[in-house]
């Protein structure tokens, strides 16, 4: 049910250079459906949106990068802990496919939040079970610019989940990655195009480069939400 509050800000962490981690205090029944988001009044009556990373013991998290440096961004740079912001939500139709296809999620920034519940959700309901497989690409210029890695790691060492961080800029070999942009990358790994699902999330210029490669490759199971 979408709901209309004020939330108190309980902790702030910064992440990256530009992107923060903000936890909220949210009502006891608040609870969201992964890949949905909140609207949040940024100054007046501007709202910007946010997805939902997770609700857990009564907190709300959000992962936010202040660098496009719009109304949205300034709000969240100066916001400090027990200040006090207005919500809505949750809204969206952004969802996982309740199906047994592998799904391959691509990410850059904050558009891996949405991939996190889900493939949380996906790994309780049991996926995986009949020999199906989640591929996560992650695209970003350096390893600290990975906040993907942050949150799944841990659902890393399950079998059927591979986790790919494609790096355009690093030169270091802290860890494994690919060189290059997940719209290099993707392509070139060996896929069921036809027969697995695809969901999208970041900026414009990404998804609309990814849609076309995909639908080239010849994906037809093609999901995504454009920040
Ligand atoms: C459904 C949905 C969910 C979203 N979830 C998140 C989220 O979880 N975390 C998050 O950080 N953002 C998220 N966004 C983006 C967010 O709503 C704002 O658009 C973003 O914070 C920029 O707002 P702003 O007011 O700072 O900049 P704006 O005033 O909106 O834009 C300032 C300038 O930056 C450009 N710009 C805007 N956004 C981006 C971008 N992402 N990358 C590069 N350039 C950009 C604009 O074209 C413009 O030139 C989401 C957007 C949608 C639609």
């Amino acid at each position: 049910m979408v709901q209309n509050f004020n939330a108190i800000l309980k902790s702030k962490t910064q992440l990256t250079e530009t992107i923060f981690e903000f936890k909220y205090s949210v009502p006891e029944n608040f609870t969201f459906i992964p890949g949905e988001f909140v609207s949040i009044k940024v100054g007046g009556n501007v709202r910007r949106s946010y997805t939902i990373l997770e609700v857990q013991d009564g907190l709300m998290t959000l992962i936010i990068d202040v660098c496009p440096g719009g109304a949205g961004s300034l709000y969240f740079q100066n916001l400090k802990v027990n200040d006090e912001s207005s919500i809505l939500g949750p809204l969206g139709l952004f969802r996982c496919q309740e199906t047994n296809f592998d799904k391959v999620f691509i990410a850059t920034g904050t558009g891996i939040v949405p991939f996190v519940p889900m493939i949380k959700d996906l790994k309780q309901k049991g996926f995986g079970m009949a020999n199906n497989c989640i591929t996560v690409y992650f695209g970003a210029r350096f390893f600290k610019d990975d906040i993907a890695y942050k949150y799944l790691k841990n659902l890393d060492k399950e079998d059927f989940i591979q986790y790919i961080t494609c790096l355009t800029r690093e030169e270091s070999n802290e860890r494994e990655y690919k060189k290059g942009r997940v719209s290099q990358i993707v392509p070139s790994e060996d896929h069921d195009w036809l027969n697995t699902e695809f969901y999208l999330c970041g900026n414009r210029e990404m998804i609309e480069e990814m849609q076309m490669i995909l639908r080239g490759k010849g994906a037809e199971k093609i999901y995504f939400e454009k920040y």
